[in-house]
Order: C-alpha cells, then sequence, then structure tokens
C-alpha cells in the first residue's frame, strides 16, 4: 500500500502557520491544499462562504472599588459594546449562574467561574449589564501562554448581546481575594462577516459513480495555534488517500472536503450540507479525519452510525494488527452536520497522551508529531477505506441510532433555541 508517512508530514511542514478564519493564513492553507490536489493531477474547486468575525477596538477591565485595579482582558468577539466611556455597575460574583446565584444581579457586571452556552443563557435572562469569564490554568505563565480570545455564536446571541470579557484565570482569583464592589468593562468593537471557505475534489467511481464516500477534515486553526495536531495532521491525511485513490480507482465515488471555519462553528461542513441537499441523498458515509500524528498517543475511531460499524472496526484492526480504541459516540467536529441530515460518519482522530501534545494553544506545534503516527493512521484509514468504499454491497446502514440522534440535537442546541 503506498502511504507515505514523509509526504503527510511534509505538507504538515507547508501549512505550519496560524490558519484563523476569514484570515489571510486560511488562504493561505487552502492554496497549499489546492495545489496538491493539483500536483495529484486533480483539478480543486473552491467554495465560498461568509462568517462572522470581528475586530476589537478598544477593551479594558476595570475594578473601581473599593481599590483600582486594571486586569489585562480580551473582548468577546459579538459581545456587542458598551457606552462609550463604559460600563460601570456593582461588582457581583455568581460562579456557576445557577438560580440562587443569580438574585438580584439584573444590572450588575458578573464574573463566572465557566463560561458555556447554558450559563450565558442564564446571564442573558437575569439581564446582567455586563460578564466577565477567566480562562486558562491558574499557573500559566503570561509570558509563555495566550490570554484566549473568545467570541459569542449564534447559540449565545440568540439570547442578546451582553458586553464581555475574557482574563486569566490568576487574575480572576486575584479579583475575588479583593472582594471587589463596582467593576467597569470598556468594550467597543466591529462586528462583520469575512471570507472562508471550503476545497473539494472527487475520484468517481467506476461502479457506482452515485454512491458516494465523503472525507472531510477542517484545516482552519485557532488563534494563537498553528494547528500542526488540530487539523493540519488531519487535512494531510486527506491529500494522502486522495493519492491513493487516485491510484487505485475506487468502485464507488470518493469526494473530498477541505472545510474551512470548523473552529468557529463548523461552518465550512455546514454550509456544504446546506448547498448540497440535492446530492446528500448520494451520501452513504462521512469519514471525519479531526488531529492525528502524536507520537505518544492513542488511535481512535468514534462511531456515528449503527453499532454493526463499531464491531467491524473493531475485528478489522485486530485482523491487521492496528491496536486502537473505539467509541460510539458524537464528536464535535465536521461530521456533525452530515450525521444531523441522518449521514453515518466514522472520526479517526489520534488523540494525545495527556501532556503529549497542546491542543488550541501557541504548543500545537511540529516537534510532538511523526512522520510514522501519521502514516500509521492513515494506513488504518485507507484499509479500512478500501472495506467500504469498494464492498460488493454497501454495508452500512443510513441510519443513526436514537440515542445519537438526540445528542446531536442537544449539541445543536436545537430543542433549546426552539422553546425559547
Ligand atoms: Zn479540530
Amino acid at each position: 500500500m503506498d502511504i507515505k508517512g514523509k509526504r503527510i508530514y511534509d505538507t504538515l511542514k507547508k501549512m505550519n502557520y496560524i490558519r484563523l478564519s476569514t484570515t489571510e493564513g486560511e488562504q493561505k492553507g487552502a492554496k497549499v491544499i489546492a495545489d496538491e490536489i493539483r500536483d495529484i493531477g486533480l483539478e480543486p474547486s473552491f467554495e465560498a462562504f461568509k462568517v462572522p468575525c470581528y475586530e476589537i477596538i478598544k477593551v479594558k477591565l476595570e475594578i473601581t472599588e473599593p481599590i483600582y485595579m486594571e486586569i489585562e482582558a480580551k473582548g468577546y468577539g459579538y459581545s456587542g459594546n458598551s457606552a462609550k466611556d463604559g460600563i460601570e455597575a456593582d461588582f457581583v460574583y455568581v460562579e456557576s449562574a445557577e438560580d440562587i446565584d443569580l438574585i438580584g444581579v439584573e444590572g450588575k457586571i458578573v464574573m463566572v467561574s465557566s463560561m458555556g452556552y447554558e450559563v450565558y443563557e442564564r446571564l442573558a435572562k437575569a439581564k446582567v449589564a455586563g460578564f466577565i469569564a477567566p480562562s486558562g490554568d491558574y499557573f500559566d505563565d503570561p509570558k509563555k501562554t495566550d490570554l484566549d480570545e473568545r467570541m459569542l455564536r449564534k447559540g449565545h446571541t440568540d439570547y442578546g448581546q451582553i458586553p464581555g470579557v475574557c482574563i486569566r484565570m490568576k487574575d480572576a482569583v486575584k479579583i475575588i481575594k479583593a472582594s471587589p464592589v463596582k467593576a467597569r468593562i470598556t468594550l467597543e468593537q466591529k462586528e462583520e462577516e469575512g471570507d472562508s471557505g471550503n476545497i473539494l475534489t472527487q475520484v468517481i467511481g467506476t461502479k457506482y459513480p452515485d454512491e458516494v464516500i465523503v472525507y472531510t477534515a477542517h484545516y482552519d486553526s485557532v488563534v494563537f495555534s498553528k494547528g500542526m495536531y488540530d487539523n493540519a495532521s488531519g487535512s494531510a491525511i486527506l491529500l494522502e488517500l486522495l493519492r491513493y485513490f487516485v491510484k487505485n480507482p475506487p468502485l464507488r465515488t470518493v469526494r473530498f472536503i477541505w472545510c474551512g471555519s470548523e473552529e468557529r462553528g463548523l461552518f465550512g461542513s455546514k454550509y456544504y450540507v446546506k448547498d448540497h441537499e440535492e446530492e446528500l441523498k448520494q451520501i452513504r458515509l462521512c469519514i471525519n479525519v479531526d488531529l492525528a500524528g502524536p507520537v505518544i498517543g492513542r488511535d481512535t475511531a468514534i462511531v456515528i452510525a449503527e453499532d454493526k460499524l463499531c464491531h467491524m472496526i473493531e475485528y478489522m484492526y485486530k485482523e491487521v494488527g492496528h491496536p486502537m480504541s473505539l467509541r460510539h459516540d458524537i464528536y464535535s467536529s465536521d461530521c456533525i452536520p452530515f450525521a444531523d441530515k441522518g449521514i453515518p460518519a466514522v472520526n479517526f482522530v489520534r488523540y494525545g497522551a495527556p501532556g503529549a501534545v497542546s491542543c488550541h494553544t501557541r504548543n500545537d506545534v511540529l516537534e510532538p508529531i511523526s512522520a510514522k503516527s501519521l502514516e500509521n493512521t492513515t494506513r488504518f484509514i485507507a484499509q479500512f477505506s478500501n472495506r467500504v468504499v469498494n464492498a460488493y454491497m454497501f454495508p452500512v446502514e443510513k441510519k443513526i441510532p436514537d440515542d445519537l440522534v438526540s445528542k446531536i440535537d442537544k449539541y445543536l442546541r436545537k430543542k433549546q433555541l426552539k422553546d425559547d
């Protein structure tokens, strides 16, 4: 089997820069992929779409009483603007934002212990004036770590905008120890839309051209991160699989989609399923690769399909001698919009062991990743692909088990948004 780890690793090197959604870095990453596709002998197509993006013009967090402190802060994108001179209000620490924490918080600036959709929803309903959310680890060295940049998504802003800031955990502890009474948040930002896109190509099946297996991997990264592990690795693995299918023509059509703006909320895959609604009938399975390459780690398949597919993969890894773990569960990546349309999916992931690799930080770099590890994972995906893409009869039923359907609905916050 002509699968070469070195080739995959060399593609990672070409993508070794920050590829944040809607930025030049993301476009540069897309160009690398398009050039590689041409090099393989196929024509890439690019499907552009718009994604929310923002620019913070001014952000400031001050504790104004009983003592004055100015705290390092990043503004939450899409959380709106404060008044020009800021919002000054009583400060309250609401911890987990349960009902008991939220008595009398209307019009106040609240600090939470961590932020999520549910916490935001409760704050919005309690009509707070502003929020402060800590991030990172108390022991982070400010010289060696970046203060996170976060933005509110549609699931948040459906409840309205509350100007908010993100601070370091160490500062959050410092603030609470000082028993603050009043705080001021100043936030000015431009909220707009930027350009992103998917890169696509395919190899038409020689026998069943209308039965399609889709391969997905996102090529964008988060802010501060070169995203070698997350997910230049998956993008490069898809290119190697494409090379394999060009040399070994498949019985069924294999379509490759490198998705943009996954990290901002699965925009690329959501756009694809929306814009190609008619073609979804033909798609039998989605194979998504997100996170691969750590030298120390564990290959894992996360299956969003009937459990027979779990058993098949389990028998197969034993048969071919590829140690791995299996989960019958959903996975937060580009497989979700496909699974939401009833298309079964398998995610191939090589999780780094704790501490072996870093994700969503400036430390997601090339060094803890090896060509050999990338090759091992890709080889197994190619072997698995051979079984299903070239099967005498397509073996995977086009159905998502009910328990996973409810998990997907919950993940996409369908019920919450409908109830309100
Ligand atoms: Zn990822």
